[in-house]
């Protein structure tokens, strides 16, 4: 990720981001707005770290990504700071070193579904504008030769995000693509539930056209169109929870 070295933001930019990670604060519990914001500007690839009652934002993606975007990334990293015990861009590495990259992946997939739910429910957004909002902004993480555990992050965030968005209920999926090799598009789900029902571990073969689309959106976002994007994903998430979570069964 490139890093600009000139970042400006305008002042109710500011303001609007430190209003919003209040309100997310508070909406999480109200015990947990107890921090004071600043925001720097540093040559450094990390957003938000926390540090005592200091939240210190790093604003430099801000330059490069619309202002709903920034709200997206910070409030993510807010979920971490203030819900995961993850204070900093070290602690991190610390957490990745000990539970390997699918902890991470696991905690970013809740993370973005978390900041969804919040968006959906105090703001009304829909999931075809949070996807708008990522399409506006895809040349930012966008990779031409990612490495799968991104993939499976940006594919999971996808699909717990759709059904939250279809059933108000959380379901963190996990997918793994590893059986995902020549014509088999087999991806497997862990599912995490919440309380007091067990993990599940289930396949959806996906349509052959679906998946290689819907990799393609990652790899060249800019070769789409919003409504092409949507279209995208749209039909690879209601796919998904339509195989893991047949409608009938989640009435
Ligand atoms: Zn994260």
């Amino acid at each position: 990720m490139k890093i600009p070295s000139t970042p400006q933001l305008t002042e109710s930019v500011l303001q609007n981001l430190t209003k919003e990670i209040h309100e997310f604060a508070n909406w999480i519990s109200t015990d947990k707005n107890d921090f004071q914001i600043e925001f720097i500007t540093i040559n450094e690839d990390w957003f938000l770290n926390r540090y005592s009652d200091i939240l210190k934002l790093n604003c430099w993606i801000g330059q490069s990504c619309t202002p709903d975007f920034l709200t997206i990334v910070m409030l993510h990293e807010a979920v971490h700071v203030i819900m995961n015990n993850i204070p900093t861009k070290e602690d991190v590495k610390f957490v990745r070193d000990h539970f390997h990259s699918l902890a991470m992946n696991a905690t970013d997939i809740e993370a973005d579904t978390i900041v969804f739910k919040y968006l959906k429910e105090t703001k009304d957004w829909s999931f075809d504008r949070y996807i708008a909002v990522l399409h506006e902004n895809a040349n930012i993480f966008g990779d031409l030769k990612p490495r799968t555990v991104k993939i499976e992050r940006f594919l999971g965030s996808l699909c717990s995000i759709k059904y939250f968005a279809l059933y108000q209920k959380g379901v963190i999926m996990i997918p793994s693509l590893d059986d995902c090799i020549g014509d088999s598009h087999s991806i497997l789900f862990w599912l995490i539930p919440k309380s007091g029902v067990p993990f599940a571990f289930r396949f959806v073969d996906v349509p052959a056209r679906i998946y290689k689309d819907v990799i393609r959106i990652y790899t060249s976002p800019s070769r789409f169109s919003e409504t092409g994007y949507l279209k995208i994903i749209t039909e690879f998430t209601e796919n998904v929870c339509s195989s893991l979570f047949p409608p009938k069964l989640s009435a």
